[in-house]
């Protein structure tokens, strides 16, 4: 256990925060003022630091560029009506970092320096957080190896960092999905489970193919038969077939998404009808030819809830009907409540800086 140390704080002499029009933010392009980093030597994290966001450089030999010895987290910050800033599970993001990084040969960051740095950015760098309706500051806490070297083995040298970024408005347009039946996002064995680097990296061929074939994104099926629905993009995906809640258990392919959680949590509170449970893609097909599919959805970070309008198999589109999206409405209200305070926050998820 890491004692809390102090971190070392070098605030810049020209903050960018004109930059920032609240109802205009380019997503992902424009990233706060100041950086978190720590380095791990000699078996322990050391150097904790805020920064200038800047470049920062690496060896040509970096163990990472060459073999994806990365990962990272994604989490947002809220205004509350008070002013207040608060975040989202941050503690649950700490501890699925530590769940990848074992994966990958990756030491330990202790939730306690996880907390701490997070808490200490947002607080530096609390003016980036947009209080204009539905914006946040999206969080990316990443760690990679630092090792000078090529040949393949677990490096020694690491580094976690924290950048921010505000994002805006995000209305997520219905989209089209195409539920993929060759490549695979993961298997049995493999890194599924882990918000790891390559994982993305691997993804974006077969995702380009559906968009050159009019998707916007795929669904996943287990990497065997391609019988089974795993996940939509970088989103959890669920399926309200009748009046119950389905959606794939978070197995060894599956990242196991906080919204995903959430969503569950809240689901089974009102009583709906929730089975967590190997989800045939026969049964998504069938239930839609049969009018009983009445709604389909993402869930992530990202967007929290990313409707679907159309699913695409073997050259045939399905459509659903857009006047039935009643429970994904319902549940996007209720978490944006909570997140930003509105309404009481009685599990507790909500971090106060
Ligand atoms: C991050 C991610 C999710 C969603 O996780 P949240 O914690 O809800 O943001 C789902 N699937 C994949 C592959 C992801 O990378």
């Amino acid at each position: 256990m890491i004692d809390t140390q102090t971190i070392r704080i070098q605030e810049t002499p020209n903050s960018r925060i004109n930059e920032l029009d609240e109802n205009n933010i380019p997503f992902g392009k424009l990233y706060s003022d100041h950086m978190f980093m720590a380095d791990y030597k000699d078996g322990e994290w050391q150097d904790l630091r805020i920064e200038p966001y800047q470049n920062i450089s690496v060896s040509p030999a970096n163990t990472t560029l060459h073999y994806a010895i990365t990962i990272f987290e994604g989490l947002k910050a809220y205004r509350n009506p008070q002013g207040e800033v608060v975040v989202f599970r941050p503690q649950a993001n700490a501890k699925r970092l530590n769940i990848s990084a074992e994966r990958m040969c990756i030491p330990d960051v202790p939730e306690s320096l996880f907390m701490e740095a997070l808490t200490e950015l947002i607080k530096l760098d609390s003016s980036w957080v947009p209080s204009a309706p539905n914006t946040s500051l999206y969080i990316r806490p990443f760690v990679f190896g630092t090792d000078e070297y090529i040949g393949i083995r677990p490096s020694e040298n690491f580094r976690f960092m924290i950048i921010t970024c505000p994002v805006g408005a995000y209305y997520s347009q219905p989209v089209n999905v195409k539920i993929e039946t060759e490549f695979s996002r993961a298997f049995e064995g493999g890194t599924g489970f882990a918000k790891a680097g390559g994982n993305y990296a691997a993804s974006l061929y077969p995702a380009k193919l559906a968009q050159e074939q009019g998707f916007h994104q795929l669904i996943w099926t287990d990497g065997k038969n391609h019988e089974y629905i795993e996940e939509s993009g970088t989103m959890n995906v669920m399926f309200i077939i009748d009046n119950t809640l389905i959606t794939a258990p978070a197995s060894g392919t599956i990242l196991k998404g906080i919204t995903r959680e959430s969503v569950l949590t809240i689901a089974r509170d009102w009583g709906v009808k929730v089975e967590e449970r190997p989800v045939a893609v026969k049964e998504i097909i069938a239930a839609a030819k049969e009018g009983r599919l009445k709604e389909a959805f993402g869930v992530g970070t990202a967007a929290t809830i990313a409707p679907i309008a159309k699913i695409g198999f073997e050259n045939e589109v399905y459509e659903l009907d857009d006047s039935q999206r009643d429970f994904s409405a319902k549940i996007l209200k209720e978490l944006n409540d909570i997140r930003t305070g509105i309404i009481e926050d009685k599990y507790g998820w909500t971090y106060k800086v």
